[in-house]
């Protein structure tokens, strides 16, 4: 299964080429086999609402979906800052379906949407948790729980960042992940975590590869330095989170990318 993820931040990019590049980076990761596909970018205008596209099957189909709603007004205007992320699955927990498909949600709202590489071993104690306090689950896959617990957290902690709440959630959480956050609450900032699972990051800054641009979070091991695409530092199964926000008057383009 395959992660890919493309931030940029002071680049513009149309949705559609965000899109597009999501689907060349699924592309990439298809060798990997999968059953089904999804995508999450933002809605065309202001909102900060997140649309998901999500597919059983190939890629393929997941194209000829994303191919229809581009036609819809608002994916042709450019925008300086966007987070997209997008998932091939490989199903360890529920069938390959729509609904079992990544990005997994915290809610109705897309409030929080995530999208993983991994198995949650201790997730059925964290689901029986979160559904005590009304959560309401709607897929069969570990992943879920992430979401939710994320969300879940937001509430508790409202003054915590984007990334102290994924920190807090992976605490909780036991087995091997690969994972990338993106949330209508923190607009234009994104979340990667990784334990065991590899994530790379490849970090563009004005036309160039640059590797200074990773804010790393929290990390039991050191960022091994002088590489064009870094591994997020957890070669020997440390955890390492990244926080990932527009740098001011930074052009920075990331791309995301794991296939555990
Ligand atoms: N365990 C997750 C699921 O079944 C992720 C599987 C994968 O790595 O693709 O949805």
């Amino acid at each position: 299964c395959g992660i890919f993820a493309y931030l940029n931040y002071l680049t513009p990019k149309t949705r559609q080429e965000v899109l597009d590049l999501l689907l060349q980076g699924l592309k990439r990761l298809e060798y990997r086999g999968y059953d089904s596909t999804g995508v999450a970018i933002d809605a065309p205008g202001e909102s900060h609402d997140i649309i998901m596209v999500k597919r059983s099957g190939k890629v393929k189909v997941l194209e000829d979906a994303i191919l229809e709603i581009c036609q819809g007004t608002g994916y042709a205007d450019a925008v300086n800052v966007h987070i997209g992320i997008a998932h091939t699955r490989w199903a360890t927990h529920g069938v390959p379906s729509e609904l079992n498909s990544h990005p997994q949600r915290s809610d109705e709202d897309n409030s929080f949407v995530v999208v993983h590489n991994g198995i949650i071993t201790n997730y059925k104690d964290v689901k029986t948790l979160l559904e005590k306090r009304g959560y309401v689950f709607e897929s069969e896959t570990d992943t879920e729980v992430i979401a939710k617990l994320v969300h879940h957290l937001w509430q508790q902690h409202p003054g915590y960042t984007f990334g102290e709440l994924v920190e807090q959630a992976i605490q909780q959480l036991e087995g091997a992940f690969a994972i990338a956050f993106k949330s209508k609450h923190f607009p234009g900032e994104c979340v990667a975590s990784r334990r065991g699972s590899p994530l790379l990051v490849g970090i563009k800054a004005k036309n160039k590869l640059a590797t200074d641009h990773v804010p790393i979070l929290y990390a039991k091991a050191h960022r091994p330095h002088g590489q064009q695409y870094q591994l997020l530092p957890s070669a020997a199964g440390a955890d390492c989170s990244a926080e990932f926000q527009p740098l001011e008057d930074k052009e920075v383009e990331y791309f995301f990318a794991s296939d555990a």
